[in-house]
């Protein structure tokens, strides 16, 4: 019988550890950590990201505030903006949401943040710090993912994992974060060949391509551990990239689409403001 990993459930678990912190920091009269979000688009999803950021970051006792400048903003404002954000004291952690305005390259912006409070980890010297298991920011969702086999208890040593999607943001940092958990790493992309002979031989699939039901239940082995990145839409109804139903007839473990690691990777997000702050309060 599979198991299903519950995303709320693991989410509910980090959120009280902050919301426990926060309470010792307004016991002691001590500042709370603060998160700042900069939004220069028009984008609906961009626009719900932002809004969840700011209520969630406020149920745990965080300050939090927004900053949205117009979709056509130029490079310039952008860096200035952070520019003032990396000197203000009061801010633990900067967030800056993709899309940016046409002709702004995103390495620019992930460039200009301040490596302590680049709370996304997509600052050069955090993904660096990531391949040297040095103790940087990890970007949220590969972080989620990896914290998923913590709470389950799952020894990776010597296990095959395969992961599917080779972006700078989720898979690439994913295989790091396996390979620290001595795993054997498999990076999988839209130029593999084969998919299915790849991942029928390896004990956990992970899947981040946003390509809906790419893997179902005839691609994997038996009793493996599939974890599911995927946020995609078919039917006006949100699934991964893994056909769930299929999937759950041969995994041992699964996370579901909504319900699996989109849920934890806003807690994520907000312990990573929790790391920012600590490191930064010394
Ligand atoms: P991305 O930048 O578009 O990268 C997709 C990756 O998938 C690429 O490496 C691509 O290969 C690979 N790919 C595409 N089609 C493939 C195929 N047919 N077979 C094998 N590999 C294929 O996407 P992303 O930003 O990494 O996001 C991936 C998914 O995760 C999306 O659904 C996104 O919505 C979701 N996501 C979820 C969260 C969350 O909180 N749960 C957060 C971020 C993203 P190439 O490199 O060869 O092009």
């Amino acid at each position: 019988m599979v198991k299903i990993i519950d995303g709320k459930e693991i989410a509910k678990k980090i959120k009280n550890e902050i919301k426990e912190k926060v309470f010792i920091l307004n016991s002691q009269g001590k500042r709370v950590p603060k998160i700042v979000v900069v939004k220069a688009n028009n984008d609906g999803a961009s626009e719900s990201y932002t809004k969840s950021i700011v209520k969630v970051a406020g149920n745990l006792g965080y300050e939090a505030e927004r900053f949205d400048l117009s979709a056509n903003a130029s490079v310039t404002e952008i860096l200035n903006l952070i520019s003032k954000l990396n000197k203000d004291d009061s801010i633990d952690g900067i967030i800056v949401q993709r899309p940016l305005p046409k002709n702004i390259m995103a390495s620019k912006i992930n460039e200009s943040l301040l490596p302590e409070k680049d709370i996304d980890g997509v600052h050069p010297l955090n993904m660096g710090y990531l391949m040297m298991k040095h103790k940087g920011l990890v970007p949220s969702t590969p972080k989620a993912v990896d914290y998923v086999f913590d709470y389950e208890k799952i020894d990776l040593t010597g296990k095959k994992v395969a992961i599917v999607g080779r972006s700078d943001i989720v898979g690439k940092p994913v295989g790091m974060l396996m390979l620290n958990r001595n795993a054997t790493v498999i990076y999988c992309h839209s130029k593999t060949k084969d998919l299915t002979s790849v991942l029928k031989n390896v004990d956990v699939v992970i899947a981040a391509t946003g390509v809906a039901h790419l893997i179902d239940g005839n691609m994997i082995s038996e009793g493996s551990i599939v974890i599911d990145v995927g946020i995609n839409f078919l039917n006006g109804k949100m699934v991964g990239d893994v056909e769930f139903e299929s999937a759950s007839e041969v995994a041992d473990r699964i996370t579901p689409v909504p319900g699996g690691i989109g849920s934890i990777t806003t807690a994520m997000l907000m312990k990573n403001l929790m790391e920012a702050y600590e490191n930064h309060e010394g």
